[in-house]
C-alpha cells in the first residue's frame, strides 16, 4: 500500500491534499518521494518562519529536548518564562497565556474579553463582534466567530453571542455597537484565508477609537499576520492602533504547535487561578523553538521582509495574467485570469509550490526565503499566470 492509499484509507477525509508526498525540505525547498525538488511558497500555511531544517531553530528545539520535553503547568520551565517576556517586551504588552493553535489563542482571547465585560457591566455584556469574511479557527466557538456561513453549516448550534459586521464599513460598526452589548471586537488586520484582504487604516483607527471609547476590548486575530508576517513584528504595529488582546499561532514557533495569547494592560489580570488551562500549552520544546524564532525578528531582519514584498508587489502588479496583488509583507494575494487552482497546479509541475486563499493564489514563504528561490518562485508564477490567461 502506498503512502497515499494508506492515507486515504485511514486518515479522516477532511482535507483535498495535493498528490505528493512531501519527504524532506531544507531552507525553501522540499523534496517530494519521487526526489523533485520545489520551490515553498507556503511555509506550511505560515508556520516554519525561517524555512526548513533551519540550524538555530533545531539546535533550540533539539537542546530542550534533551533536557526536558513536557512538564505540565504544575512546575516553571525557563523557555516558557523567557518566551512570555520576550513577547512583553517586544510589544508592551502584559501577559501571555500559551496554548497550542490559533483557535486556541483566540478561544482564550474570546474567554478573557467576555470575562472582562461580565466583571465590568453585567452578564449580559457577552456579544463578540467579528468581520464578515473573516478566519478564526474551527473549534465551535471559533466558527460562530468566523464570518463565513458556509463554515457553519451542519454544525449548528454554534456558541451564542457572535455577530459579523462588514469589513471596513465604519458605520456598521458603530451601528452594531449601539445595538448589542458589546463584550469585545476581534478582527484580522489582512483576512487571510478571506482572500489576503487587508483592513483599510481608517477602518482600523476607527475600530480601534471605537472599541476604546467603550471601553471594549479590542482583540486583534494576528496568527497568520504575525510574527514578522506583515513585515513588523505584529501587522497591528503597521499602523496607530493598540489592541487590548492579541492572539498569535501559525509562524511563532517555527513548526512545532504552539499558540499565544498576548493580554494588554487594561486585560492583564483577567484571568485568575482556574479560569483557563492547558495541558500542552506553554511546552518546552515550542517555547525554547519559539524563542529562537522571535529573537530573530529584529529592525533588520523586518526590513528584508519588507523589501522581498516590494519585489513581489512590482513583479506581479500589472502584468498581464494578473488582475491583482493584495496583502501586507509576505502575505500576499495574487488574483489571476485563470483559475487559481489551475495556476497552483501549473506551478507545483514547475517546482513551486503555491496556496490558495478563496479566489487568489495565496504566497506565504518562510520569511528567511533567499532571493534566488523567491525570484525562481514569483517568476514562474508570472509566466505561468500569462500562459494560461
Ligand atoms: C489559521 C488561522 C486560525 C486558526 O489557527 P489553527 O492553528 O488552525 O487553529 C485562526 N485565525 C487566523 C487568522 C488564521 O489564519
Amino acid at each position: 500500500m502506498s503512502i497515499l492509499q494508506m492515507d486515504q484509507e485511514y486518515v479522516a477525509g477532511t482535507y483535498k491534499r495535493f498528490p505528493v508526498e512531501i519527504v524532506s525540505g531544507k531552507g525553501s525547498r522540499l523534496v517530494d518521494a519521487n526526489g523533485k525538488s520545489y520551490v515553498d511558497m507556503g511555509s506550511g500555511i505560515g508556520v516554519t518562519a525561517f524555512g526548513f531544517g533551519d540550524e538555530v531553530w533545531m539546535a533550540a528545539v533539539t537542546d530542550q529536548l534533551g533536557k526536558v520535553q513536557h512538564t505540565s503547568n504544575l512546575y516553571y520551565t525557563e523557555p516558557c518564562a523567557k518566551l512570555a517576556k520576550l513577547l512583553c517586551e517586544k510589544t508592551g504588552m502584559k501577559k501571555v497565556f500559551f496554548s497550542n493553535s490559533g483557535a486556541e489563542a483566540n478561544e482564550c482571547a474570546i474567554k478573557v474579553a467576555r470575562k472582562y465585560s461580565a466583571e465590568k457591566k453585567g452578564l449580559d455584556c457577552y456579544t463578540i463582534v467579528t468581520l464578515v469574511n473573516s478566519f478564526h479557527g474551527r473549534t465551535l466557538t471559533t466558527l460562530a466567530a468566523t464570518g463565513q456561513e458556509h463554515f457553519h453549516q451542519l454544525f449548528q448550534p454554534l456558541t451564542p453571542g457572535f455577530v459579523h459586521v462588514p469589513a471596513n464599513d465604519i458605520d456598521a460598526l458603530k451601528k452594531c455597537v449601539a445595538e448589542f452589548n458589546v463584550a469585545g471586537i476581534l478582527m484580522e488586520v489582512v483576512q487571510g484565508e478571506g482572500g489576503v484582504l487587508p483592513l483599510t487604516e481608517e477602518y482600523l483607527t476607527a475600530a480601534n477609537a471605537i472599541a476604546h471609547e467603550d471601553d471594549i476590548p479590542y482583540m486583534i486575530d494576528e496568527v497568520q499576520t504575525g510574527n514578522g508576517r506583515s513585515g513588523k513584528l505584529y501587522s497591528y504595529m503597521n499602523y496607530p492602533i493598540q489592541p487590548d488582546i492579541v492572539s498569535t499561532a501559525k509562524g511563532l514557533g517555527g513548526g512545532l504547535p504552539i499558540g499565544a495569547t498576548l493580554l494588554g494592560e487594561k486585560v492583564q489580570n483577567v484571568l485568575g487561578y482556574g479560569d483557563h488551562g492547558s495541558t500542552f500549552g506553554g511546552n518546552p520544546v515550542s517555547c525554547a523553538g519559539a524563542v529562537s524564532v522571535v529573537e530573530r525578528l529584529t529592525d533588520g531582519f523586518l526590513f528584508d521582509v519588507r523589501k522581498k514584498s516590494e519585489y513581489v508587489f512590482s513583479t506581479l502588479t500589472g502584468v498581464p495574467g494578473v488582475e491583482s496583488v493584495t496583502g501586507l509583507g509576505l502575505m500576499i494575494g495574487v488574483k489571476t485570469t485563470a483559475p487559481a487552482s489551475e495556476v497552483v497546479k501549473t506551478c507545483m509541475d514547475r517546482g513551486v509550490l503555491c496556496l490558495t486563499a478563496k479566489d487568489k493564489v495565496r504566497l506565504l514563504p518562510a520569511l528567511s526565503i533567499p532571493m534566488e528561490d523567491l525570484k525562481y518562485a514569483v517568476e514562474t508564477l508570472k509566466k505561468t499566470a500569462e500562459e494560461l490567461a
